[in-house]
């Protein structure tokens, strides 16, 4: 986990630094905004501790800077004055959340790990094999970046598949996933839902396992 610390207060950022790095963290540490806006583009962290008082551009700029760019790069704001007016400003801006200082380095450590653990489940949700990303908490899928509309058993039966990627699934566990218990399926329904599908995302995404099923691969070339 890598983590960009924007603090001008020196001595603060040397303890944190060497604190996060103990728990096993990448830290990298810039004094200035200006600095901090490259090394998001440039190294992109996974997480970003910023300190809204800044010598150049305050934190809370950078973060609306950021989130105007629909960037939602985790972070944690850090600010000396304990106010609720900077709280409230700093959560509008887009902030995940807010540690004000004095703080104690085991509270650092928790917030950390709620973001960590957010950017986890984030992470997950989104599969993407080849030019095809499938996001499983927006059901929504795109094929070389343009959102595809698709039915609800087109991305269910995508969904198994990419979530299964490397394997063949049956036809019976496709057509056991797709329909409910005792609903009538034709024969041929499977078939007619795996040709929209790739008149969609092309033909060689999904592979047919003569007379056993379908399946994705890992790495589409
Ligand atoms: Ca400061």
């Amino acid at each position: 986990m890598q983590i960009l610390l924007v603090e001008d207060d020196r001595p603060l950022a040397q303890g944190l630094q060497k604190a996060l790095q103990n728990r096993g963290y990448t830290v990298n540490h810039v004094t200035e905004g200006k600095a901090a806006l490259h090394v998001i583009k440039t190294e992109r962290p996974d997480i970003l501790v910023l300190d809204i008082g800044l010598p150049d551009i305050s934190g809370l700029k950078i973060l609306r800077q950021l989130r105007s760019k629909q960037d939602m790069l985790p972070v944690l704001l850090l600010t000396a004055r304990d106010s609720i007016d900077d709280k409230v400003a700093g959560l509008d801006s887009g902030a995940d959340d807010y540690l004000p200082k004095p703080f104690e380095m085991t509270e650092l450590f928790a917030r950390l790990r709620v973001l960590e653990r957010r950017l986890a489940s984030v992470k997950s949700s989104a599969i993407t094999i080849g030019d095809v990303c499938l996001d499983t908490i927006e059901q929504m899928v795109t094929f070389k970046g343009q959102a595809l509309e698709l039915s609800r058993r087109e991305y269910m039966l995508l969904k198994n598949l990419m979530e299964n990627a490397g394997r063949v699934l049956t036809r019976e566990t496709l057509e056991t996933r797709l329909y409910n218990w005792g609903e009538e399926v034709s024969s041929n329904a499977l078939e007619v839902h795996i040709h929209h599908l790739r008149k969609k995302i092309g033909d060689g995404f999904i592979k047919t396992i003569r007379g056993v099923g379908y399946k994705v691969n890992t790495e589409t070339a």
